[in-house]
Formats: structure tokens, C-alpha cells, sequence
């Protein structure tokens, strides 16, 4: 591209400076040609005062009419290399030779003025010699005039050869632009799109030009350095999270702890008096409860491990108790969470990110609650007839297949219509510093979008707010 610019560059100086030559050749053709004209102007000037002085006898007319000569030639002497470009020497050297036989003729009238006689005699010889002068001065004018037109001509017919190479070369230009330039970056254009719609991840080079080939490379670097923040920004929000979840953990593991610790304080007081049957009971419910301190341990440490996204059938609703469970802890308990989901709802998703979702998604919803603050969690099997209500974002917005609809619905204080079309973007927090760091939501989104789903939300201040997830099941089957 630069040696194109190079190029035409030098080809646009080029023509000019040739373009410029040429105008000078034709101001000068034209100095020369108004040197011939002044010629001839003097020339018809000698013939005029000889024409008066014939008429009137006026000895002025005779003096005008030899200064007349004089300044013709004077101008032939000045300008003699420039009348030999328009006429032959020996025309130039006749002409010469008549000025001077003109002006010996004429300055014998002087001498003669008062012979009438001889100067009648004379005069018809006089006459011969003007027209003669005058023929060749005219001829020279003419001829001069003929050569600037046909320089000129010549000039036209040039601009006019430029003008078309030069439309040809804009044309070809074009041409290689749109081919190396304009294609390439179309193509970039749909790729990008594909990759902001979750298609495909990287860039391909869609020309071998150096320039589309670095392009391409630092786009390709820029979303590599992208996908790692982001993942940096995921790592950090679950770390979030599972400080939430830490103290909801030690609440739910305290139950087990105490039936554990119930059961074996019985079995060792009655442990002389009580049948075999008896302490097998204690010692089933102490395994039992064993079990189920395992299972929170077991999820919690799933949640924490950094995995791959998997879809799986998960089954809903005791994800979304246990996750209830874990995030309830520090809420107030006058609180109530109800859970409005078939037990056996499944749903093709990735467990561990699901959770990360709903957890963030209570924990807002909590923590705008009152006293008599209510949640209620539900979820249904639908085919949407467009998509959800209020402001949504998301790849499946507007699929139409089959979807399980999550809704997460709270009567806190509720979203500010002015802050609703932000509340996803990353950073985005109302909250004061140290207590959001604003990613929650933006990474429900981010999950949201992985799975091809659409998340809504719907708010009226006052009355708190309504999220819908909406995740796509056409896959449930073959999971
Ligand atoms: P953070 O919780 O760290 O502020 P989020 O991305 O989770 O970040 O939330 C962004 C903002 O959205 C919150 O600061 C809050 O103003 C608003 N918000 C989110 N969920 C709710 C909700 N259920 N009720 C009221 N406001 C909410």
C-alpha cells in the first residue's frame, strides 16, 4: 500500500512538472507570437503615415512614417533569434532588405518634397515595397498564431491522454484497494461479529497483505489479553463469592456437627443400658450426618475449583436449595427465600456456573431485603412467544425452542430506571466502596451468554425487581 502511495505520488509530480514545462513552452510561443503582432501593428503604422503623407504632403507624416521604420527595425535587430523560430533567415533577411530599400525610398521624398513630378513617379514603387513589407509581417503574425493554435491544440490532446491515465489508474486503484484493503476488512468485520456472538474465538487472516497481517495479529493478541482478564475478573468474583458462601458453609455444617455430637453424647451415656438395635440407630444417624457434611464440604470445594465449561442435566431445585443454604447465612432470618420448583425439573447447564449465578443473583436480592423481605424462586419448563419483558440481554433472546425459565424475584428496594441499562456492565456497583465490586451481574451475564441463554430484568423502584433466565434445553437430551 505505501509502495502504491509511493508510486502514484511520483506519477501525479511527474505529469505535473511535464504539464508545467508545456505551459511555459506556450507563454512563451505566445511572448513571441504578440512580438510578431507588434511587428506587424508598426509595419501597417510605416504604411499608414506613407498613405497620409501621399494624401496630404504632410511633412510629418513623412517623419512619423521613418520613426515608424526605425522602431520596426530596431525590433527585427532585438529580436532576431525569436522571428528566426517563426520564419526562415532568408525570409527574415528579405524582409530586412525591403525596411531598408522602403527607407531609402522614403527619405528621398524628403529631399524630393517639393519636385511633384518625380515624386508621383516614385510613388508607385513606394506602394510595392510597403505591400511587400507588409505580406511578410503579416505572413510571420500568422504563422505564429497557427503555431500557437497548434501548440495549443497539442496541450489540450495531452490533458486530455493525462486526465484519462489517470481515471484508468484511480480505476485500478480502486480496484486493489477494495481486493487488499476493503475485502479484507469485510471479512474482519463479520469475523468479529462472529467472535462478539460467541462463535468463534480468534481472527483469521483473511489476506497475505503485511499490513491486514499485523492487524490481525494484534487483534488476535488484544483477545487473548481479553479472554485472560476476563478469566481474572470470573477468578476474583468467585473468590467473592465463596466468601459469601464460607459463612452460610459453616451455618449449614454446624447442623450435622450438632446431631453428630447429639447422637454421640446419647450413645455414650446409654451405651451399658441400650441394645445392639439401638445404638445401630445412633451410629446410622451419625453416619448419615457425616454424609451430609461431607456433601457441603463436597460442593463447596467444587464451586472453588476453577473447571472447564461442561454442560450436564442438572437437577435444579436442591442446587438452588443448597445454594440458598450456603448464602442465607449472614441474612437476616426474618427473611423468607420460597422455592417455587418441580423437584424433578432438570436443566443442561454447567452445575458449578449455574450456582455461581444464583448465588450472586440471591445475593443481591438479599441484600436489599427489609424485615418482612420475600424471594421467591421459580422455575418452569416454556417455548417463548418472543423474548422476555423488561431489559435483556444475551445470545438467546430470541430463540424459540424450548427453554427452562429461571426467575428470581424479590421485594426489595428495587432498580432505579436510569441505572437498569447499566447494571450489567462490568464495574457497575451502587454499593459503597468495599462492599461491590460491581461484577456480580456482569458475570451472571457472562455466564448466562455461555450457555446461549438470555437474562431479563424487570423493576419498578419500591417494589423491588424481577430477573428471568431463560436457558436453552435442546440439548438435555443428549446430555
Ligand atoms: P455489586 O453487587 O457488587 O454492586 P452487581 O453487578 O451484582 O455488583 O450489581 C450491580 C448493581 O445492580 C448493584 O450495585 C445494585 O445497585 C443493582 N442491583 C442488582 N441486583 C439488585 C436487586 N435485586 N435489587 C436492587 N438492586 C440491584
Amino acid at each position: 500500500m505505501t509502495l502504491g502511495y509511493y508510486a502514484v505520488a511520483a506519477i501525479i509530480l511527474v505529469a505535473s512538472l511535464f504539464f508545467v514545462g508545456e505551459l511555459r513552452t506556450l507563454e512563451a510561443r505566445v511572448v513571441l507570437g504578440q512580438r510578431a503582432t507588434d511587428l506587424f501593428d508598426t509595419v501597417l503604422e510605416i504604411r499608414r503615415f506613407e498613405r497620409n503623407f501621399f494624401l496630404h504632403r504632410q511633412v510629418a507624416d513623412l517623419q512619423e512614417n521613418a520613426r515608424q521604420i526605425n522602431l520596426a527595425r530596431d525590433s527585427m535587430t532585438a529580436n532576431r533569434a525569436d522571428f528566426l523560430a517563426i520564419a526562415p533567415k532568408a525570409r527574415l533577411d528579405d524582409l530586412q532588405t525591403l525596411l531598408n530599400d522602403y527607407q531609402r525610398q522614403m527619405s528621398a521624398f524628403a529631399t524630393l518634397e517639393s519636385d511633384g513630378g518625380k515624386l508621383a513617379l516614385m510613388e508607385p514603387r513606394v506602394r510595392t515595397l510597403g505591400k511587400e513589407v507588409v505580406a511578410i509581417a503579416q505572413d510571420m503574425a500568422s504563422s505564429e498564431r497557427r503555431q500557437i493554435q497548434a501548440t495549443l491544440a497539442s496541450f489540450r490532446t495531452l490533458l486530455l491522454g493525462a486526465i484519462f491515465c489517470m481515471a484508468l489508474l484511480i480505476v485500478a486503484i480502486g480496484r486493489v484497494l477494495s481486493q487488499r484493503v476493503v475485502r479484507p476488512l469485510k471479512e474482519m468485520e463479520v469475523s468479529v461479529a462472529a467472535i462478539s456472538a460467541n462463535r468463534r474465538e480468534t481472527l483469521s487472516a483473511p489476506s497475505d497483505d503485511r499490513e491486514i497481517l499485523s492487524i490481525i495479529a494484534a487483534f488476535n493478541h488484544m483477545l487473548k489479553e481479553l479472554d485472560i482478564r476476563q478469566k481474572s475478573l470470573m477468578r476474583s468474583e468467585r473468590l467473592v463469592s465463596l466468601g459469601t458462601m464460607l459463612s452460610g458453609v459453616a451455618h449449614e455444617l454446624n447442623n450435622p456437627l450438632s446431631n453428630i455430637s447429639t447422637s454421640c453424647q446419647i450413645l455414650q451415656e446409654e451405651v451399658e443400658e441400650s441394645d445392639h438395635a439401638t445404638q445401630k440407630i445412633y451410629l446410622q444417624q451419625i453416619d448419615q450426618q457425616t454424609e451430609r457434611a461431607r456433601n457441603i464440604v463436597r460442593s463447596l470445594l467444587d464451586f472453588s475449583r476453577e473447571k472447564e465449561f461442561r454442560k450436564e442435566t442438572v437437577l435444579l431445585r436442591p442446587l438452588v436449595q443448597q445454594t440458598v443454604g450456603f448464602v442465607r447465612g449472614e441474612v437476616s432470618a426474618k427473611s423468607v427465600v420460597q422455592l417455587d420448583i418441580p423437584e424433578d425439573l432438570v436443566v443442561a447447564a454447567d452445575a458449578q456456573r449455574l450456582q455461581q449465578v444464583f448465588v450472586n443473583l440471591i445475593r443481591n436480592a438479599l441484600e436489599g431485603l427489609g424485615a418482612d423481605g420475600r424471594i421467591v424462586i421459580a422455575a418452569q419448563r416454556m417455548h417463548p412467544d418472543g423474548p422476555p419483558g423488561g431489559t435483556a440481554l444475551g445470545s438467546g433472546c430470541e430463540a424459540d425452542g424450548e427453554v427452562v425459565e429461571i426467575s428470581i424475584a424479590d421485594n426489595g428496594p428495587g432498580i432505579a430506571p436510569e441505572i437498569l441499562p447499566r447494571i450489567f456492565d462490568p464495574f457497575f456497583t451502587t454499593k459503597d466502596v468495599g462492599h461491590g465490586m460491581g461484577l456480580g451481574l456482569f458475570v451472571v451475564y457472562e455466564i448466562v451468554d455461555e450457555h446461549g441463554g438470555c437474562i431479563a430484568v424487570e423493576s419498578t423502584p419500591g417494589q423491588g425487581a424481577t430477573f428471568r433466565i431463560r436457558l436453552p434445553q435442546a440439548e438435555t437430551e443428549e446430555t
